[in-house]
C-alpha cells in the first residue's frame, strides 16, 4: 500500500493565502522551502519543528520520512501549497467513493462519472433525484476522501486517516483565514 495525501483546505471561501502560510511558517508547521527538481515551480517546505505535535498519527506510522530521497523523489512527509487557483478544484484518488446528496444523502449510482466531471469542473451543477437540492459536484459529500477548494495545504506521504490535523493547526488556519473552518481528506 503506497502512502497518501492529507489535503486542508477552506473550502469554497477566499483565503488571504500570505497571511495562512506565514502562520503555519510561525508556528513551525512548515520549515525550510524545498525545491523539488521534477516540479521547481511548486512551492513547498519541508516539515517544521513542530510539525509532529500539531499532526497526531494513528495506526502503524512509525517510519516518517521527513528528508528527502536520495532517489530524487518526493516520497517523503512534506507539505505543499496547492493553489490558489482561479476556481475550485476537484482533488481525488484511488481510495474515492461514492458521494451523497449534502441535503438528504442519497447515494447517486453514477459516481464514477461525477468523479469525472467533478473533475472536469467542480462548479458543474448537480441536482439530485431524491430531493431535487442543486449542489456543485465538489461540494457534495465525498467523505474524507475527496474534497474541492481554490487552494489546499498538502501533507505528502502519509497514510489516510492515520495523520489528523490537530485542534491547535485547525484554529491557526482558521484564525488566520478570517474565522473560516477549515476541513480535511485524504487521497491515495
Ligand atoms: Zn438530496
Amino acid at each position: 500500500m503506497s502512502a497518501g495525501k492529507l489535503y486542508l483546505h477552506p473550502g469554497r471561501s477566499t483565503i488571504d493565502t500570505d497571511k495562512v502560510l506565514d502562520r503555519l511558517r510561525h508556528m513551525a508547521f512548515i520549515g525550510a522551502p524545498y525545491r523539488h527538481a521534477a516540479a521547481p515551480d511548486s512551492r513547498r517546505w519541508l516539515a517544521g519543528e513542530r510539525f509532529p505535535r500539531l499532526i497526531t498519527f494513528l495506526g502503524c506510522s512509525p517510519h516518517l520520512a521527513f528528508k528527502p530521497p536520495e532517489d530524487g523523489s518526493d516520497d517523503f512527509c512534506h507539505i505543499q501549497l496547492d493553489g490558489p487557483h482561479a476556481s475550485p478544484r476537484f482533488r481525488h484518488g484511488r481510495n474515492t467513493r461514492a458521494a451523497q446528496c449534502p441535503a438528504c444523502r442519497f447515494r447517486p449510482d453514477d459516481w464514477k462519472s461525477l468523479i469525472a466531471h467533478a473533475k472536469a469542473d467542480a462548479n458543474t451543477p448537480w441536482t439530485c433525484p431524491a430531493c431535487a437540492t442543486v449542489t456543485p459536484l465538489g461540494e457534495l459529500s465525498w467523505r474524507r476522501n475527496a474534497g474541492s477548494a481554490a487552494v489546499f495545504i498538502v501533507v505528502h506521504s502519509v497514510f489516510p486517516n492515520e495523520a489528523v490535523p490537530n485542534p491547535e493547526l485547525i484554529d491557526a488556519l482558521r484564525q488566520a483565514s478570517g474565522n473560516i473552518d477549515w476541513r480535511h481528506f485524504y487521497v491515495q
